[in-house]
């Protein structure tokens, strides 16, 4: 234990790892993270950029530039700052004191007009042939790429032989820019055909850069091999692009490879490592990269960041509060008031179901930018708490500083939804066409079908269906099946949906079965249940198992239906026959209406109902939480009816309060009722 009390991030990252790793199923992967994660953009190599413009800087003053030509790529000189200084040479004093007040000139140009006047200047008063002039263009292109890429590349393709400096400054500022990162590739590939120069280790990390933006991997594997070819294999910075550039194009065991085969690494090849398994979900590896890091280096922003979001991920309090703690402890001001990384917290708190803390981290934040604002909105949503969703919303749009983007109206949208406010969605849709001139996605129309929908306007949500200009996806056909289903629609309109949901290719369609076997249970029609069971085992389709998981101390204990693995198992089930009792005694009936074996006795159905996974991981909560802690649990699938009717009861008969996370969102259970009301 640290001084402070808390577990050491690898104490606890061990523990968490220790089950997790046991057990082969996520918990977490099916959540739909439909709040983006905040996306870390890398600069692998900035800082070495700033020690060579050092370098450069003095090399320029002990008169030997020119033959640092290619290494100058490192310069980050802004124009107000005269920091060139011409080397002496004896044999003109006058060509250096015109390329010196050119120079000078250029420092200080403030305007891509003064620039184009220096250049006119430089074309009509210098020669070529001297090689000050040479330096002279490259200063020249190096600024007018900062203004203006086309100006840039017209006055690069009059240089004759460009050096890799120039060839460099024009690839870095394609890579850089948001619309030009084609041209980057480009112009590297024209780079290699024309032989000149060849590409060197400042050139590649732009190309890869570009590629990952680009997901171009096979130009990122063409340019990996180009590398090898080249001698720059065991380069630290190139290293951590081509990990940047494996990930970002989904092949994580090549990132992996690329990582394990480094003979040097830097914070930023561990930190674009854990990124890499955060962004694809896998967020149990990335904890334990993270622990096998810490015996080597601190955690800096970056790390934090990601660590945040491998916590929300997976629901682990604990780590993500000890990642906050040690940033503040850490004194670091720009780090701590960082946009990004607060933002990743308030996400974090959010997913982790303290939203409240997650409130306070976004209060304190000294500045804010879209995405804080999203997520807050996002989390709000998440929670039910739409009333606080669409203060949010209205404060960021008042604010004038930030205008909403398409991911906050998801969130205003989906905050509409989990309360069933019909109006006010509509209200919010049609603001964002009219008012902002966003035009819907899927995403928000998914939202507006599923709140019609499940306020039971099932035919204005199909008649949404069939006017949105895209074709709809599997998640709105199932979310309208769900509807047809809970709000008893014709068995003729549900089969029409399942047919839907079966049709479309390459989807796990078991959730369109089971919600159709109950359509059939809730008809009586017995046979076609049979049918459907009969079918889903003649295709090999099988329920995706619940698994609830609570986190306690720092360890995830995760539990199955009617598992019996934990090693307090006969505690647990113990506690579950208290419960049973308790609940019986208050005349409790079971909810059969969403047990899965509809079509057998009744003793099964209430067995079967008993052991969802949630209710053994209650069971556990209320054998080893500390009282007065409320339990987090963290299920991959919907919560059922029954087992929300239970979790109310038991907040009230036990006096605890129970927060579950389940694929869609949260419940708060509490005094014996739930924050959302009963509407999910
Ligand atoms: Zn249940
Ligand atoms: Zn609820």
């Amino acid at each position: 234990m640290s001084e402070s009390g808390l577990a050491s991030p690898r104490q606890i990252a061990n523990r968490i790892n220790a089950h997790v790793l046991s057990k082969n199923v996520g918990t977490t992967t099916s959540f739909p993270l439909r709040n983006p994660s905040v996306k870390n953009n890398y600069p692998p190599n900035d800082a070495a950029f700033t020690s060579l413009t050092d370098k450069l800087l003095k090399v320029c003053i002990n008169g030997e530039w020119l033959a640092l030509n290619s290494a100058s790529m490192a310069l980050t000189v802004t124009p107000s700052s005269p920091s060139h200084v011409l080397p002496i040479n004896n044999n003109s004093n006058d060509s250096l004191t015109h390329h010196r007040r050119l120079l000078l000139c250029l420092n200080e140009c403030k305007s891509i007009s003064q620039l184009k006047q220096i250049h006119a200047q430089t074309l009509r008063t210098t020669s070529i042939q001297n090689p000050d002039t040479f330096f002279l263009y490259s200063r020249i292109l190096h600024f007018s790429s900062l203004s203006d890429i086309d100006y840039a590349f017209r006055l690069f393709d009059q240089i004759q032989d460009p050096n890799s400096f120039m060839w460099n400054t024009l690839i870095r500022t394609c890579a850089r820019s948001t619309e030009s990162k084609e041209q980057a590739i480009l112009l590297y590939n024209r780079m290699l055909k024309e032989g000149s120069v060849m590409p060197d280790k400042h050139t590649f990390p732009f190309v890869l850069k570009a590629c990952a933006y680009l997901f171009a991997l096979s130009d990122g594997e063409q340019a990996h091999a180009q590398i090898l070819k080249s001698g720059f294999g065991s380069d630290v910075y190139i290293n951590n692009s081509l990990i940047h550039l494996y990930s970002s194009c989904g092949c994580l065991e090549h990132a992996q490879k690329v990582f394990d085969g480094m003979c040097e690494r830097s914070v930023v090849s561990w930190n674009v490592l854990i990124d890499a398994f955060v962004q694809v979900g896998e967020f149990d590896t990335a904890l334990r990269v993270f622990n096998e890091m810490q015996n080597l280096f601190e955690p800096d922003g970056y790390t934090v960041q990601s660590i945040a979001g491998a916590c929300a991920g997976l629901g682990a309090l604990s780590l993500g509060m000890w990642a906050h703690a040690y940033i503040l402890r850490k004194g670091d001001a720009d780090v701590a008031s960082d946009v990004l990384v607060n933002t990743s917290f308030v996400d974090m708190y959010c997913k982790c179901g303290s939203l409240e803390i997650a409130r306070q981290v976004f209060e304190r934040m000294p500045k804010h930018d879209v995405t804080s604002w999203n997520s807050m909105i996002l989390g709000l949503a998440m929670h039910g708490q739409a009333e606080a969703a669409l203060e949010y919303f209205d404060r960021m749009i008042r604010s004038e500083t930030f205008l909403p983007n398409p991911i906050t109206f998801v969130g205003v949208l989906s905050a509409c939804n989990h309360r069933g406010m019909v109006n006010e969605g509509r209200k919010c849709f049609d603001m964002m066409i009219r008012v902002f001139k966003i035009k819907p996605e899927l995403e928000h129309y998914g939202c507006l079908v599923d709140l019609l929908a499940r306020a039971g306007l099932i035919n204005e949500a199909l008649d949404l269906v069939s006017n949105m200009p895209m074709k709809p996806d599997v998640v709105i056909w199932r979310s309208l099946l769900d509807a047809c289903c809970k709000k008893n629609a014709s068995v003729e309109l549900s089969e029409e949906v399942a047919r839907q949901i079966l049709d479309s290719e390459g989807d796990d369609c078991s959730g369109a079965y089971v919600l159709l076997s109950r359509v059939y249970a809730s008809a009586n029609q017995w046979n076609d249940v049979g049918l459907v069971r009969k079918l889903m085992t003649d295709k090999g389709v099988t329920k995706e198992p619940g698994c609830s998981s609570v986190e306690m101390d720092g360890f995830a204990h995760e539990f199955f239906a009617g598992d019996t693995s934990h090693p307090q198992t006969k505690e647990i089930y113990q506690v579950l026959d208290v419960i049973e009792e308790k609940l019986e005694s208050m005349g409790y009936q079971p909810d059969f209406s969403q047990a899965p074996m509809v079509d057998e006795l009744n003793d099964r159905k209430q067995h079967s109902l008993r052991l969802h996974s949630e209710r053994i991981a209650i069971a556990f909560g209320l054998l080893s939480m500390k009282p007065g802690m409320p339990i987090r649990i963290f299920k991959n699938l919907r919560v059922c009816n029954d087992c929300h009717k239970v979790s109310k009861l038991i907040s009230r008969i036990f006096n605890v309060e129970i927060i579950v996370r389940d694929r869609t969102r949260f419940h708060h259970f509490k005094d014996g009722s739930c924050s959302c009301m009963d509407y999910w």
